[in-house]
């Protein structure tokens, strides 16, 4: 029964992921929002905006139970479902209620609410996250039946990225990313800065990607939008004005990351770790000399690289919909 088991170097984030909880990557406080799903959208996002927030979870008081999540891609699904044109209000966001919409969305995916207990390890919350392909995993304590926690993949880098400081560095960290050929480098998402941000929500919608790279007429990125950015649309109440420009989009947005954050092929992992994790952004733009756009390296990407693959479980294994081959 004795099999090679995996390098343990390489398996060194494997196993700190394994014999750490989801309760030891809690912070001590943090704000959090529930939302009963008799709640208008329209309420629900502006509360979203006013308390600084990403999602949030969704309460069904009739069930007497958590039912599912709000995130901005709900959002996103909305305005991209309804908008007409600048002159027309969007009914359904300004009149639906939350369980209204849900009616609506799940007749075409099936969502329970995926959530994950505090003493599993961050091994499984990983998996979950990209198992699921979800952003967002609610932890709840099994006994009160509480929401104590939102975990992201950005909170578990971070706390591999202070946390494992105390353990070896493995040799794979110093190979470069044209080697290591860890992202996405084909195909990639991009929205011309001319093109409309109703284009840039209809990619968002059909490719179900976390952010798109705004491109020049050369193909060099000039900024970078991602479905966080689509909320400063209800901070504005600019959600009526889809057929704006990309470049007056970015333009408009309130706070938001200055410039693009890039890497380079050249770059080595560990130099790539470490500006993720310092810049608290989900994805890096890899470009080449002339700042043409050659891929994307995602927290998902890495977490998987890092974390699942030397696990032996693979990008294919972890992805729902793949097909046996
Ligand atoms: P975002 O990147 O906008 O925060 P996600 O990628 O997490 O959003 O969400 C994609 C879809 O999955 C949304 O419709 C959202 O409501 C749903 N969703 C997100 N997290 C969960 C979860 N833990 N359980 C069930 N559904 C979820
Ligand atoms: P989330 O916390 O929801 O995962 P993101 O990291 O996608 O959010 O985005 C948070 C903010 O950081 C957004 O304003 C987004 O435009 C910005 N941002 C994310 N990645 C980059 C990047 N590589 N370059 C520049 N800005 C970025
Ligand atoms: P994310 O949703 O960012 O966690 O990433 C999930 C997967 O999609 C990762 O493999 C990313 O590299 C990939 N990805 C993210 N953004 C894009 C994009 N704009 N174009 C192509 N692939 C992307």
């Amino acid at each position: 029964m004795k099999e090679a088991g995996p390098d343990p170097d390489i398996a060194v984030y494997t196993k700190f992921m394994m014999t750490h909880t989801c309760y030891d990557a809690i912070p001590t406080s943090s704000k959090l929002v529930i939302f009963d799903t008799t709640l208008q959208v329209k309420k629900a996002f502006f509360a979203l905006v006013a308390n600084g927030l990403r999602a949030a979870p969704l309460w069904d008081n009739k069930l007497q139970c958590f039912v599912g999540m709000l995130t901005i891609t709900d959002f996103i699904n909305i305005l991209h479902r309804y908008y007409k044109s600048p002159m027309v209000q969007i009914y359904e966001l300004e009149e639906h209620k939350i369980e209204t919409w849900r009616e609506v969305y799940l007749h075409y995916s099936c969502h329970s609410l995926i959530s994950i207990t505090p003493d599993s390890s961050l091994f499984d919350a990983i998996y979950s996250l990209l198992k699921n392909k979800i952003h967002r995993l609610p932890v709840i304590d099994p006994e009160s039946g509480n929401v104590l926690h939102i975990l992201t993949h950005k909170r578990i880098l971070k706390f591999l990225h202070i946390f494992g400081a105390t353990i070896p560095k493995p040799r794979f960290l110093q190979k470069r990313i044209r080697e290591a050929q860890i992202g996405t480098f084909k195909h990639i998402a991009t929205v011309k800065e001319t093109e409309t941000l109703y284009d840039a929500l209809s990619i968002f919608v059909g490719r179900r990607v976390s952010a798109l790279p705004v491109v020049n007429e050369k193909g060099k990125v000039v900024a970078l939008y991602s479905r966080f950015d689509v909320i400063n649309l209800a901070a504005q109440k600019s959600y009526n004005n889809l057929n704006m420009t990309m470049r007056e989009a970015v333009q408009s947005r309130g706070c938001c990351v200055e410039g693009v954050l890039k890497c380079y092929p050249h770059e080595t992992l560990e130099v790539i770790i470490d500006r993720i994790a310092k810049a608290e952004v989900h994805r890096l733009v890899l470009v080449d000399e002339d700042d043409v756009v050659r891929g994307i390296i995602s927290l998902s990407d890495l977490l998987q690289a890092l974390v699942l693959t030397p696990a032996e479980i693979s990008r294919q294994m972890s992805c729902d919909n793949s097909k046996k081959v």
